[in-house]
C-alpha cells in the first residue's frame, strides 16, 4: 500500500437500479413514473433562455412555488439537485453527534452510505416480521431519526399517530421524514410542522411529479432548519440547481390538474395489480407507494426476476438478507402491468 491510499476516502457506493438503454422495455425496476411530465413542463423548456449566466443561487422562484403549493413561508423551503442531495445534505447539516442516528435495517439504501462517508455512527433496528417499523426501538438516546414514510423497498405507511408519536420521543434530535412516495396515498407529516420544530419532511419530483431526469428534490421545516440548510449548501456549491429544473419544477407545480390525474391512475394501477398479484400466488405488505414489494409461495424471486430480464421487463431484486427472495416491482402503465401479469401466468404455467 502506497502511504497516501491511507488518506484516501474509504466508502462503499449506492448502487442504484439498472438504466438499460433499449428501445423497447418495461422498465420497473426504479419507481419512475410511467407517464410524461404535464405538457406544460415541456412547454416552457422553449422559453428557457439566460443560460450564460448563473442560476439563481437561491433557486427563489422554485422556493415560492413550493411554499405557495403547500401554504408555508418561502423560508421553510429548501430545494436541492434531487432528494438524495437535500438528503446528503441534510445528514451533513443535522447529524453531527456522538449517538448513533437510526434508521430501519430495511430502508432506503442511500442513508447507511451516507452515514459512512460523513463518519456518522449509527443504528439499524429490524422491522418487525411484516415489515413494520418497532416505534419502541426509536425511544432510546440517538443523535437523529430518519425514515421513509411510505418505507422503501416495502412500500409500507404509517399513519400521522405513529410519526407524531417518534416525533414526540425525539425532540432533542431532528427527526427526517423521507415523503418520497407519500402522493401515492398517505397522509404528509407536513402537518405536524407546527407542533414540532425539529421535523424535517422532504420530497421529490422524481415519482408522483414524473420527473426524475430533472433532479428536483426538497425539504420543509421550521426557518432555523432550513437556514442551517442553506448555510452547508453554500459552504459547499452555491449553483447546483440549473436554470431549466427551477423553471420546470415551477411549471409542474402549477399544473395541479395533471398531477393529480395520473397520481390517481397510478393508485387505480397499483390496485388492480395487488389483485392480480394475490391471484398469482404472490404475497405482498400493502403498499401506499407506487411500487409493491412481492414474494410468491413457491417461485424464486431471484428466478423470476432473471427471466423476467430476458424477456425485456426490469423488476428490482435485492440479494440481501430477509429480502432476497423479494421483487421490488414498480407500478407502470396499465399496459405495461398486463404485460407483466401475462409473463408471470406462463412463467408460473398458471
Ligand atoms: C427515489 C427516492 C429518493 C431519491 O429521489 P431523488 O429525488 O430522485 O434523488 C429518496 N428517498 C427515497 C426513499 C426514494 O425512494
Amino acid at each position: 500500500m502506497k502511504a497516501w491510499e491511507k488518506n484516501i476516502r474509504k466508502v462503499v457506493p449506492y448502487v442504484p437500479g439498472e438504466q438499460p438503454q433499449l428501445e423497447k422495455m418495461i422498465k420497473l425496476n426504479t419507481n419512475e413514473n410511467p407517464y410524461p411530465p404535464s405538457p406544460k413542463v415541456m412547454e416552457t423548456r422553449d422559453k428557457i433562455e439566460n443560460l450564460r449566466l448563473y442560476p439563481d443561487p437561491m433557486v427563489s422562484k422554485l422556493v415560492n412555488a413550493i411554499a405557495g403549493y403547500h401554504g408555508l413561508e418561502p423560508e421553510q423551503v429548501f430545494v436541492g439537485v434531487g432528494s438524495d442531495d437535500v438528503l446528503a445534505m441534510a445528514f451533513l447539516t443535522f447529524f453531527n453527534s456522538e449517538k448513533p442516528i437510526l434508521f430501519p435495517d430495511i430502508t432506503y439504501s442511500f442513508y447507511d452510505v451516507w452515514a459512512e462517508l460523513y463518519k456518522i455512527p449509527y443504528k439499524q433496528p429490524e422491522l418487525d416480521e411484516n415489515f413494520r417499523i418497532r416505534k419502541e426501538d426509536y425511544m432510546e438516546e440517538n443523535g437523529g431519526v430518519i425514515f421513509p414514510n411510505p418505507n422503501a423497498p416495502t412500500g409500507v405507511y404509517e399513519n400521522l399517530d405513529f410519526i407524531e408519536s417518534i416525533l414526540k420521543a425525539n425532540q432533542d434530535v431532528i427527526v427526517i421524514i423521507d415523503e418520497a412516495y407519500i402522493d401515492f396515498g398517505g397522509t404528509s407529516a407536513l402537518e405536524l410542522l407546527p407542533k414540532y420544530e425539529n421535523l424535517l419532511v422532504v420530497r421529490t419530483f422524481s415519482k408522483s411529479r414524473s420527473m426524475a431526469g430533472m433532479r428536483i428534490g426538497y425539504a420543509m421545516g421550521n426557518k432555523e432548519l432550513i437556514q442551517a440548510l442553506n448555510v452547508v449548501k453554500h459552504s459547499y456549491n452555491s449553483y447546483t440547481m440549473n436554470q431549466p429544473s427551477i423553471c420546470m419544477g415551477v411549471a409542474s407545480i402549477e399544473d395541479e390538474e395533471y398531477f393529480k390525474d395520473k397520481v390517481e391512475k397510478i393508485i387505480a394501477t397499483r390496485e388492480q395489480f395487488k389483485k392480480d398479484l394475490a391471484e398469482l400466488g404472490f404475497s405482498f405488505p400493502d403498499s401506499k407507494s407506487n411500487f409493491v414489494f412481492a414474494t410468491h409461495k413457491t417461485a424464486k424471486a431471484k428466478d423470476i426476476f432473471e427471466a423476467a430480464k430476458k424477456e425485456g421487463i426490469f423488476l428490482r431484486y435485492f440479494n440481501q438478507p430477509k429480502i432476497d427472495n423479494y421483487l421490488r416491482i414498480s407500478i407502470g402503465t396499465e399496459e405495461e402491468m398486463k404485460a407483466l401479469v401475462a409473463f408471470f401466468k406462463s412463467y408460473l404455467n398458471q
